[in-house]
């Protein structure tokens, strides 16, 4: 994505994928099956799932990390249960490069019309154009928080969603090309809608026809130590009740710290296109700092956004309170 206040648009080398090994995927912890008629969120659990995305190296599209990632979601998602949806695509970047990307959709309770759509983006950055060191502005981002973070959340709620089946329809989508918007090095190029292309592609070609949920929630930058989510704009101006209701929630379960109540910039993520093409309002749980220029943590598009900054503390507090409003709907 990039930049804030009024419109931010938040919005990887490749580590060759076959070298990169992974760690073992968490068994399901003795205690989240004993208690599944409660709603646990395994706080370590979604950590791995990160750390997973990120030794796979920059998820970035046309990249063996990248497919190789693709193929890691696709694998855990079903061994979690869920029907798996691969979207194909070919995505224009807007240097005219062809992405070869896919979203990724994970369905629940597909026979519940009723329906909330959980959402992320798992590409990494092709740039750190926002590092002080121009140096490295044409390296790829490792993307902990921008992409893995999001994804790691999901993931684990996915894990919950196994166990224990929701009563209402949850579909998981991993949407891919979020992150090759024009970088801010190049300010001779001006494409409009340049980020987002995976879920620019899925709101005109749902995995569904005429696919509609109740509301979205787009998790984006949600696992840095001391985040802060403030109620981003656009979600406050389209979707209030479901913004009151997850920050209600957050601060109900002892996450007020991080769930701020307050409202922050306008941020163009996926979640603008998910309701400009679907028709549904859906909001975006994202890191955002009031105090920086960007409207972002210090660590946004440069090489500091690595496994470092990453806190299972975040982590737990969104997941759980994602997991909380699902089996409480
Ligand atoms: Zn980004």
């Amino acid at each position: 994505m990039k930049g804030i206040l009024v419109v931010v648009f938040v919005c990887g080398l490749c580590a060759c994928g076959n070298k990169v090994r992974l760690p073992p995927t968490p068994p399901p912890s003795a205690t989240s099956i004993a208690a599944s008629t409660s709603v646990t969120f395994d706080i370590d659990s979604a950590y791995v799932y990160v750390a997973q995305q990120v030794a796979f190296g920059p998820r970035v599209p046309n990249t063996a990390a990248h497919r190789a990632c693709g193929e890691f979601f696709v694998d855990v998602l079903k061994r979690h249960g869920a029907q798996v949806h691969v979207q194909e695509a070919e995505l224009k970047a807007y240097d005219g490069t062809r992405l070869q990307a896919r979203n990724i959709v994970g369905v629940y309770r597909p026979d519940l019309a009723q329906r909330i759509l959980l959402c992320a983006h798992w590409d990494s950055r092709p740039f750190a154009d926002h590092d002080t060191d121009t140096a490295n502005h044409l390296h790829p981002i490792d993307g902990a928080d921008d992409g893995a973070s999001g994804c790691g959340v999901l993931l684990e709620i996915s894990r919950q969603l196994g166990l224990r089946a929701p009563t209402v329809g949850v579909d998981i989508i991993l949407f891919d090309a979020e992150d090759y918007g024009v970088p801010a090095f190049d300010k001779e190029i001006y494409v409009t809608d340049s980020w987002c292309l995976g879920s620019q592609f899925w709101a005109k070609n749902p995995h569904v026809k005429d696919y509609r949920a109740e509301y979205g929630i787009l998790l984006d930058m949600v696992g840095a130590k001391d985040a802060s989510f403030f109620k981003e704009w656009l979600s406050v101006h389209k979707a209030a009740p479901i913004v009151e209701k997850i920050w209600n929630t957050a601060r109900r379960l002892g996450y007020g710290r991080y769930f701020v109540d307050a409202i922050g910039g306008a941020i163009t993520d996926d979640h603008v296109y998910v309701m400009a093409g679907r028709r549904f309002p859906c909001i975006d749980i994202i890191h955002y700092d009031p105090d920086s220029q960007t409207g972002f943590a210090s660590h946004w598009h440069t090489p500091s956004d690595n496994l470092q900054i990453i806190d299972p503390k975040t982590l737990h507090a969104v997941g759980e309170t994602i997991l909380t409003l699902l089996y409480e709907n």
